[in-house]
């Protein structure tokens, strides 16, 4: 629900994991599933006399987000020192930019509350550094001791910060879906990985000051805080009690959010330009990085639909993620596109989902195998997602599990020789509809999809059985 007394604006932290390299030193990125403070160097530890040297790569994938994200792209950009000290930054500052960022002014067309498509106005897209993480024994708050992991730091991060223009928790979650949706189009960000993304929820009510919900990592987990949020400040508020400006934390196993800080104890991180990196000028890379894009969502979805005729639902739902847009295209340009917008939209979508599988876990092959059985009649729509539930859940291949199941569809003499069996023995269902109950074909229906063990399409049996009777 849009609910008009709330004011939503996002700080998102996005990792440019699919670089090979950290943003300032030659440290691989790989470090996903190594030990802790195995991919570290003297200058992403911090060492005194070490010097930075800029990632080329990541400042491409840079300029790549900012225009994907329509952001006028800033001609010379420059990076600040951001300074304070915290057990995960060992320089005691973070490389960053400040008042000249990569990109300003950009946009994002979600889903809004009322079905309509909505502009979300994007600030700015800045790059920076990564500082590492720090792992606690136990709850953050009754850890006896707190570890920390140099592996992240250094990693290249982009911060994409919204205007104040979402108005409810689920827009900021399709906002979040949308933007990695965006991401992992542009081939910079793979979001299964841990801490990809890390998100500030900035929230109010009208009139009020805002309260700044810090570092989830997960979409469902920002939809839930700020949940929890509207309901403590409009609480807060009915007892007259102001919110100030405050930072606060989310504790996911209470689903609760607390405070960490106001804005008295703000800090004052004295940004001075960056002595060691010199500035840069990108307005020459803009124009080669631009032709390079790849089609975004957006553009694919209306594509599908001119293309392939396809529903725009259909359309959305298929390219709601790069790695089943391309599923769909390869299987499409193999059988009815049609029949596959339904079955891999509306039924393989859904039983992955269901089994937190993902489509790698289908083959194309399968899909195709099983729309042409679908298009030549072989089986059914019933049919269709009993197989695809089976090679799911046990493996095989559609052919074999047809046959193993019996899942062949019965031929048309078949079903006319149970329609007419069927219209004999139900001679009073036959009686109530000639009398005018039309919902009486359903029994007779029901019979012929017993005689024919479910094998029947239920649509055909009704056509056939429709006939017989309006023969008689
Ligand atoms: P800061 O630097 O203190 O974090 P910014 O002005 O940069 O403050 O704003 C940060 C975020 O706060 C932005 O995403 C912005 O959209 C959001 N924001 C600004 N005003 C409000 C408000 N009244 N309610 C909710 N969010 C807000
Ligand atoms: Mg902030
Ligand atoms: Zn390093």
């Amino acid at each position: 629900m849009a609910e008009k007394d709330v004011i939503i604006g996002l700080e998102v932290h996005v990792q440019l994991n699919k670089l090979n390299s950290k943003l300032f030193c030659g440290c691989s990125t790989r470090y996903h599933d190594a030990p802790p403070n195995t991919h570290t160097c003297p200058v992403c530890l911090g060492l005194p006399g070490t010097l930075p040297v800029l990632n080329r790569g990541a400042v491409e994938y840079a300029i790549r987000v900012a225009l994907a994200l329509n952001c006028d792209i800033q001609g010379e950009t420059l990076f600040y020192r951001k300074n304070y000290y915290y057990p995960d930054l060992p320089k005691a500052f973070q490389i960053t930019q400040y008042d000249f960022p990569i990109g300003l002014g950009g946009k994002i067309l979600i889903k809004g509350d009322d079905g309509e498509e909505k502009t979300i106005r994007i600030t700015r897209v800045h790059m920076e550094e990564d500082p590492g993480r720090l792992v606690h024994a136990g709850t953050i708050d009754r850890a006896k001791y707190t570890m920390v992991d140099y592996n992240r730091c250094g990693m290249a991060l982009l911060e994409v910060v919204t205007e104040p223009d979402l108005r409810s928790p689920k827009e900021a979650r399709s906002f979040l879906d949308k933007l990695r949706n965006i991401l992992e189009y542009l081939d910079v960000f793979d979001g299964d990985l841990e801490g990809a993304m890390r998100i500030d929820s900035n929230i109010s009510l009208v009139g009020g000051e805002r309260a700044e919900v810090k570092n989830i990592s997960s979409h469902k987990g920002v939809e839930k805080a700020l949940a929890y949020e509207i309901t403590r400040q409009r609480s807060a508020r009915r007892r007259g009690v102001a919110q100030v400006q405050e930072t606060r934390h989310y504790d996911e196993l209470r689903g609760i959010t607390v405070t960490i800080r106001t804005k008295e104890e703000a800090h004052d991180y004295r940004y001075f330009p960056e002595p060691d990196l010199v500035p840069m000028r990108i307005a020459d890379w803009v124009p080669r990085v631009e032709a390079e894009l790849p089609e975004l969502p957006d553009a694919k979805r209306e594509r599908f639909v001119s293309e392939y005729g396809i529903a725009d639902d259909h359309a959305k739902s298929l390219t709601s993620e790069i790695r089943v847009a391309n599923f769909y295209e390869l299987v499409a340009k193999r059988a009815s596109p049609r029949l596959a917008a339904v079955m891999v939209a509306d039924v393989l979508k859904g039983e992955l989902n269901y089994r937190d599988a993902t489509i790698d876990d289908f083959s194309p092959d399968h899909m195709v195998e099983i729309l042409d059985m679908l298009e030549n009649g072989k089986i059914t729509d019933k049919g269709a997602v009993e197989v695809i539930r089976t090679i799911l859940d046990h493996g095989g291949d559609p052919a074999g599990v047809v046959e193993a199941k019996g899942l062949v569809k019965v031929e048309d003499d078949a079903v006319k020789e149970a329609v007419r069996a069927a219209v004999k023995e139900c001679a009073q269902a036959v009686a109530d509809y000639r009398s005018g109950n039309e919902k009486s074909i359903n029994f007779i229906v029901g019979q012929v999809m017993k005689k024919t063990r479910g094998r029947a399409d239920p649509g055909e049996a009704n056509r056939l059985v429709k006939e017989a009777l309006d023969e008689m």
